[in-house]
This record gives structure tokens, C-alpha cells and sequence, in this order.
């Protein structure tokens, strides 16, 4: 899809583009061989990540769903099962990987706001049995996006990780926005996400660089998961050229979050005003929104066509659902004329109805 240079682009935060200071320092980035552990600016970032998280390592990955892969592997074995949301991203949208490439099918619950509990883990858990497969690992996702953007309370988060290692199970977090859960609860990642044995986070979304995500681990795990990259095709050169741009969106990225989830918050509000469209402001923590469009009439795939033929851009997840997200390269004015545009669009197919 094409978008004009005035367009509203709501479709995801992967869509934001490097600033110009990230630029100059892709252009200027010290470079070397990152296979041979060469790239001093890949290096530097690297011992950013584990120490911004409190870890012994961390690696450099071209995507998340490269990193999210990497760890279900490390932690697995063929013909186990992982556990994770109904809704979580490793199920539905990493092309089948964990069963392609570990070998493990999915054990799926369902949980209110993606927030997977003690219990629900629980219920699904399954030591060693001669009728059953054995779980391999939990799968955490935080903030979860298809539940909105949903911050698990830390209180709940801890308790699945102590009582999941009490059962001699390893826990790794999809932690893709764990900076916005950071910013909006005022806690540190470190804090957040100490009690997970790998966590996985998007340099790409909301922090604003153009490519690339960490997984952080222990010094050991980390060095496995360097074996599993290159096995994936992920073994990159002279990738401090990304590294640069990622430096600075790890600096300076997570201080912007606050206004983007204040502009989500303001979209919601006014979203909740339009007939036809479902959603719940107050349960708008971050940069997510996901609306029931059932009762405009349409299916999300045709109020995304009209949104977009005014230049507003969006998701559909499902016939009744869309998605809108914020981040850096849409402002709060934008997010106001994008509110009257869906109100006309919506209101217009209300007349004709
Ligand atoms: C975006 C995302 C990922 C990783 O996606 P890539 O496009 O592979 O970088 C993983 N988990 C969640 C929850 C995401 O939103």
C-alpha cells in the first residue's frame, strides 16, 4: 500500500523511519565481521542490551521472531509443548516455526488481556508422563499486542516465573514492547523482566530503528543461540551499520514512548465516542488499540480500504476487529484528524445503512 507524504500510518510501529541522527551514525558506524565477533558497534550494543537488562549477554538479531525462535530452541526439545497465550505472537504470527524448526506444538490458553496467570499456566502444565507430552517452556508476551497492548502486572508475571522454575521449567518473554510496559509502570526492564530466563525485545517498533531486536540471556545461552542465528541465516557481516541506528533508538527511544501512549489513550477516547465502534479507553495502557467494528456494518477490511483512500492507515485482524497503533512518526494532531476521518467514514456508512 502507498502512502502519501501526509499520511496517517496507524497500521503498526514497525512503520516508524530512522531519524536523521540515526542516519549520520549508520553512516559513520565502526564496522567489522560480526560473525567473527568483529563489529565493535554490533559489540557495544550488545553490552548495552545485557546491562540495560541486567544480564550476563545479549545478541543481536535481525527480527524478533528471529530472536523469539532462537530461544524456544534453546530451552526445548523435539516433541515437547510451549505454552503461551491463545492470541500470543510465537503461535500465530511466526509462520509455524516452533514446530518447523524446534520441533514443539504450542499449548494454547486463552487469558482475559493476553495476561497469562499462575493458574491458567497451571492448568496446562504437564510433567513427565508415558500418555502426554511434556512441557518444554512458558511463553510470555508483554505487552500483549492482539489483547491491546496489555501490560502483565508484575505481581502476576513473577508468580508464573517462580512457580514455572519450581516445576524445573524455563520461562522466556516475548518482551517486544517490555519498554512500554517499562515507561507506563514506571519500572525498570531489569526489574520487570529479572525473573525470566530469556527475554526477547524489538529494536524496530516503538523505540524507532529501522531493523533489528536483542535477546538477553546468560553468557552460556546466548553463546548457544549464536550457533541456532547462523543456523537460521541471521549470521550478519558488517551489521554495526544497524547496531548504530539501534544504539540510539536504546538510548533515546523509550523516553518517547509517554507520548505515544498518550495519544493512544486520546484515540481511544474518541474512538469510544463513534457509533459502531467498541472499545474500553480505560484499558488502553501503551501504544495499542484493537476495536470491535462489528456494529458499523462493515468488515475491517473495508473501513481500512476507505480510511486509506483519505490517507489514514489500518490493520484489520478480523472481519470485526482492527487494530490501530501509535508511535513516533504519528503526532497528536495527526491523531486528531484521524479521529475525525474514521468518525466521518464510520458515520457516512451509518447513513447509508
Ligand atoms: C513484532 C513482534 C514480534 C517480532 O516481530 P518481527 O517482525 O519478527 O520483528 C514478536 N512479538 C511480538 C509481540 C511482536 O509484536
Amino acid at each position: 500500500m502507498h502512502l502519501s507524504a501526509t499520511g496517517i500510518d496507524l497500521r503498526s510501529d514497525t512503520v516508524t523511519k530512522p531519524s536523521p541522527e540515526m542516519r549520520r551514525a549508520m553512516f559513520e558506524a565502526e564496522v567489522g565481521d560480526d560473525v567473527y565477533g568483529e563489529d565493535p558497534t554490533i559489540n557495544r550494543l550488545e553490552a548495552m542490551a545485557a546491562a540495560i537488562f541486567g544480564r550476563e549477554a545479549a545478541l543481536f538479531v535481525p527480527s524478533g521472531t528471529m530472536g523469539n525462535q532462537i530461544a524456544i530452541k534453546l530451552h526445548t526439545h523435539h516433541g515437547q509443548e510451549v505454552i503461551c497465550e491463545e492470541r500470543g505472537h510465537v503461535f500465530n504470527y511466526e509462520m509455524a516455526m516452533m514446530a518447523h524448526f524446534s520441533g514443539v506444538v504450542p499449548r494454547t490458553v486463552w487469558a482475559e488481556d493476553g495476561i497469562l496467570t499462575w493458574q491458567h499456566v497451571q492448568s496446562k502444565l504437564k510433567t513427565k508422563s508415558y500418555h502426554a507430552a511434556k512441557t518444554g517452556l512458558v511463553t510470555l508476551e508483554n505487552t500483549h499486542n492482539m489483547a491491546g497492548g496489555a501490560i502483565t502486572p508484575p505481581g502476576i508475571f513473577n508468580e508464573v516465573c517462580d512457580q514455572v522454575h519450581a516445576a524445573g521449567l524455563p520461562v522466556h518473554l516475548d518482551g517486544a514492547r517490555i519498554f512500554n510496559a517499562s515507561v507506563a509502570l514506571g519500572i525498570p526492564v531489569a526489574q520487570l523482566t529479572a525473573k525470566a530466563d530469556t527475554v526477547m525485545f524489538c529494536l524496530s517498533k516503538g523505540l524507532g530503528a529501522p531493523v533489528g531486536s536483542l535477546l538477553v540471556g546468560s553468557a552460556e545461552l546466548m553463546d548457544r543461540g549464536r550457533i541456532y542465528r547462523k543456523a537460521l541465516g541471521g549470521g550478519m557481516r558488517q551489521a554495526g551499520i544497524l547496531a548504530a541506528a539501534g544504539l540510539i533508538a536504546l538510548q533515546q527511544g523509550p523516553q518517547k514512548l509517554k507520548q505515544d501512549h498518550a495519544n493512544a489513550r486520546l484515540l481511544a477516547e474518541g474512538l469510544a465516542q463513534i457509533p459502531g465502534i467498541k472499545i474500553d479507553p480505560s484499558k488502553v495502557q501503551t501504544n495499542i488499540l484493537i476495536c470491535d467494528i462489528s456494529g458499523t456494518g462493515i468488515t475491517s477490511t473495508e473501513l481500512s480500504r476507505k480510511l486509506a483512500q483519505r490517507n489514514v492507515l489500518a490493520n484489520g485482524v478480523s472481519p470485526q476487529i482492527i487494530r490501530f497503533v501509535t508511535h513516533l512518526d504519528v503526532s497528536r494532531e495527526q491523531c486528531e484528524q484521524a479521529l475525525d476521518i474514521i468518525a466521518s467514514t464510520c458515520g457516512a456508512q451509518a447513513q447509508r445503512a
